[in-house]
């Protein structure tokens, strides 16, 4: 005797098509329709702009958002007009001294950043970190703002 044997399905949306798609009940933790869609998302996560942009452009967007950022902390902000400098912005603090700031942008980036900062390999007074995953910025050392 011979038999059939069916996956039993289930339909679902996907997490970042909104495709209904079926899955199978053997794999019931899945989220996407595709492997394209899978690695999308979590692209998505790093940036907006993630594969769509050269990733000068998405620095450079990450850098005015962080100007941004100051300006609305009340800060005097100096950008460079070079991109080949030791920094990407500076503040007035104080109205006479000048800190220098290092942006960097993308997701996991931020204890790498950190622990290169620690071991003085960067050379700004400020690193700020773009975390386009939970849409924050971070600072560090975080008193300096
Ligand atoms: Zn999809």
């Amino acid at each position: 005797m011979t038999y059939e044997y069916k996956t039993p399905t289930i339909s679902t949306k996907c997490k970042n098509c909104g495709k209904v798609f079926l899955k199978s009940k053997s794999k019931p933790t899945q989220i996407f329709c595709s492997i394209e869609c899978q690695k999308g998302y979590y692209k998505r996560g790093q940036n907006p702009w993630a594969g769509r942009l050269p990733t000068g452009t998405i620095g450079e967007i990450g850098e005015l958002k962080v100007a941004i950022d100051l300006l609305g902390k009340g800060f005097s902000v100096f950008k460079a007009l070079s991109p080949a400098t030791n920094c990407d912005l500076a503040i007035l603090c104080d109205k006479k001294k000048l800190k220098t700031i290092e942006v960097r942008t993308g997701n996991g980036v931020m204890l790498r950043n950190i622990k290169l900062y620690k071991e003085k390999r960067v050379r700004a007074d400020i690193l700020a970190i773009v975390d386009y995953s939970k849409n924050r910025i971070i600072y560090y050392p975080e008193e300096l703002i």
